[in-house]
């Protein structure tokens, strides 16, 4: 229903537990996922940094066009050097990755990523080219108290700040270098998720809010994320302004995640 080609992305977490194991999903992607719905779709896949080589590995080998993601990224301004546990963006745009996730909400809690952390992890995404799908969402406590609003515009504050630095940029259009994702924290994992009534207005909330930003940023792909999995992808696919999806757990089984691939192409 789009005017331009939806996007479900992988998001692996820290799974699996083996190089086998991702090389076994892989396999099964590519021979289950049709041809032809990669020409509707960008499929994209996130495994953690220790499975992007072995991952990069069998897209090459295989016969599907699926991009590759970085789950995280280093915030300091730096390409190398001392920053003992980090991956800088330049060696993620050298191991072939093309997009990076930053603000999931597993970052912002357990790691304490607030808005600085996120901005900078943002703009050395772009210094490498790498697209960003910036995460947002409400918590439980927030959607019961009817901030959901609220605090996706306060999370958004952050492609404010990204749009006027962009602007003086060589880098091109914003809107073409970021996917955002929205997610609730109450779906998470849980199996809840909103109404499609619900996901259909917040996401015109978020396309307005971009839209206020600067104009351009009115084509952004906004993706769900939450709870997808092949028995609701269909119904998510029928908003208009859902672009595509962030998938966790129906993404570790290639089954589930061809479907949910198939009601996006
Ligand atoms: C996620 O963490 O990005 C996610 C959408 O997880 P799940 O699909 O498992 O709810």
């Amino acid at each position: 229903a789009n005017w331009q080609n939806s996007w479900v992305i992988a998001n692996w977490k820290m799974n699996p537990s083996t190089q086998l194991t991702v090389t076994a999903l892989m396999t099964d992607l590519q021979q289950q996922i049709p041809t032809d719905a990669l020409q509707r779709c960008n499929v994209v896949v996130a495994p953690s940094f220790m499975h992007l080589s072995t991952t990069q590995q069998a897209i090459q080998h295989g016969s599907c066009n699926i991009g590759l993601a970085a789950q995280n990224l280093c915030a300091q301004h730096a390409d190398k050097g001392a920053f003992t546990g980090e991956v800088s963006g330049a060696q993620l745009k050298d191991a072939q990755v093309n997009y990076v996730l930053v603000g999931h909400s597993e970052r912002r809690q357990y790691f304490n990523e607030d808005d600085t952390c996120l901005i900078q992890k943002i703009r050395n995404a772009f210094a490498h080219d790498l697209t960003v799908v910036f995460c947002i969402g409400e918590t439980q406590a927030q959607y019961e108290q009817n901030q959901t609003q609220d605090v996706l515009a306060a999370q958004l504050m952050v492609v404010k700040q990204l749009a006027a630095e962009f602007a003086n940029t060589q880098l091109g259009n914003l809107a073409s270098r970021l996917i955002i994702a929205y997610e609730p924290v109450w779906a998470i994992g849980t199996g809840k998720i909103p109404t499609i009534q619900e996901v259909q207005n917040i996401h015109a909330f978020i396309n307005t809010t971009l839209t206020d930003i600067d104009a351009s940023l009115a084509t952004t792909p906004i993706l769900y994320g939450g709870s997808v999995k092949a028995d609701n992808a269909a119904e998510i696919a029928q908003c208009p302004n859902v672009n595509g999806v962030l998938v966790g757990g129906a993404s570790l089984d290639a089954t589930s995640f061809t479907q949910i691939i198939q009601a996006f192409a």
